[in-house]
């Protein structure tokens, strides 16, 4: 199942305000990032600012100084904003930013209210600002279950995104091997086959429990060191919709935490293939729809574009790499209206030469900006309107590759032959 478009998306824009953060530098060390966990006393935070000001009083160039000051206010004004931090706490960054070459730093501030709670808070002034705390958060966050079992003990794990938690450890109590002969070595193999069969109700009732929990359980990974992983699975233990879960079996040569962790080192790929599983099958489906001459797949922007307004997309997909401005230019004599699409510097250039540029209808040179949006952005506020399903494709997979570079990195399959 994938995920839901709306949270692809959500966690899309919050990417790329992120990696556009990242990308700013400062002139010299004056940008700030401080993180406010939730729980935090909003004075505590505001005094410790006012220690940094009264520090940067000792920075020696007279710019920084003014501009870390300027920074450390400018933030420290957000702050009071907040009687307390919201749930998942806040983030700003501030600081003197280079528009264009030296001399033309100006004052830009973000207030950054995380997906999900932070947990540390900092403050930092340097020539950048400090996203990584952020950018580990949206990291990838499908979650998996893990049994590590043998005949001896057995661990059940969760795997998200790339953090392992240990959710239940089990001992088999087990007893060894009869070393009697006889009627009591038969009746000692008895017990112990209970023994055995007990732990393994034990240890299914405990994991089917858990993995029935988590609400996007993506695959399950069973481990161990002997057959016991496979006579587990094989059985009755498990329930029958978790069973159709198991990605993998895998032999580890411990137990325990340590085979919890030889798992996860040792599924790298399987895990991989299964996060780019959905990404590969929706691409796949406009690839069919065009295959099979359907009517019901189209590409590139400008057919993308006029299918949204028509309301009959029933699947976008864009690229991670799609980016750019749209401009709407509208003719103030005519009322002609004609459409833009290029880089961020290209629509920029355009702007400046509106004045000289003839309108392709009457010729006069009255072209205004009517709307002017990020490419983006434009797509998925069209997607909404018509009830889109909207999915971001990554460049990790071949077929997000031939996304990007064979089909103008935006295509669609739509709700009925129409093209
Ligand atoms: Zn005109």
């Amino acid at each position: 199942m994938p995920g839901s478009s709306s949270e692809s998306v959500a966690r899309f824009r919050f990417k790329r305000t992120l990696d556009q953060l990242a990308n700013k530098t400062g002139r010299g060390t004056e940008l700030i990032s401080l993180y406010v966990p939730p729980g935090t006393r909003i004075y505590e935070v505001l005094a410790n600012l006012r220690e940094e000001g009264g520090t940067s009083e000792n920075l020696k160039s007279r710019t920084t100084r003014q501009n870390v000051q300027d920074a450390i206010e400018r933030v420290s004004q957000r702050l009071r904003m907040f009687k307390e931090p919201p749930p998942t706490g806040l983030v700003i960054f501030a600081g003197a930013i280079p528009q264009n070459g030296q001399g033309s730093e100006r004052m830009e501030i973000y207030t950054l209210i995380p997906p999900e709670p932070i947990t540390v808070g900092f403050y930092r002034r340097d020539s950048r600002f400090h996203t990584e705390p952020l950018q580990n958060l949206i990291a990838e966050k499908d979650t998996y279950g893990i049994l590590v079992i043998d005949g001896t003990e057995a661990v059940v794990a969760t795997l998200k995104g790339r953090r392992v938690e240990i959710q239940k450890t089990f001992t088999s109590g087990i007893p060894g091997k009869s070393r009697a002969g006889g009627q009591s070595a038969r009746r000692f193999e008895r017990i112990r086959e209970q023994v055995t069969n007990d732990y393994y109700k034990r240890v299914g009732q405990h994991f089917n429990e858990i993995m029935s929990q988590i609400p996007d359980l993506k695959g399950i990974i069973i481990g161990g060191p002997g057959p016991t992983k496979y006579v587990w699975a094989e059985g009755e233990y498990i329930q029958y919709m978790l069973k159709k879960k198991i990605l993998s079996l895998i032999d580890t040569g411990y137990t325990s935490e340590a085979g919890v962790e030889e798992v996860v080192e040792k599924s790298n790929d399987i895990l991989k293939g299964v996060r780019y599983n959905d990404e590969k099958q929706l691409v796949q489906k406009f690839l069919y729809e065009i295959g099979h001459e359907t009517g019901k797949a189209a590409f590139g922007e400008k057919d993308i574009q006029k299918y949204l307004e028509k309301g009959v997309v029933d699947t976008l997909l864009i690229s991670e790499s799609l980016q750019g401005e749209r401009l709407v230019l509208k003719c103030k004599s005519c009322g002609n209206e004609e459409e833009f699409r290029g880089t961020k510097f290209e629509a920029d250039a355009l702007k400046h030469e509106l004045t000289t540029r003839a309108c392709q209808k009457c010729g006069k040179p009255s072209l205004g900006v009517e709307t002017e949006a990020d490419i983006v952005d434009n797509f998925i506020d069209f997607a909404e309107k018509g009830g889109t399903r909207v999915e971001v494709i990554s460049q990790e997979t071949e077929e997000g590759r031939m996304l990007r570079d064979s089909f103008g990195k935006v295509a669609a399959v739509l709700r009925y032959a129409a093209n």
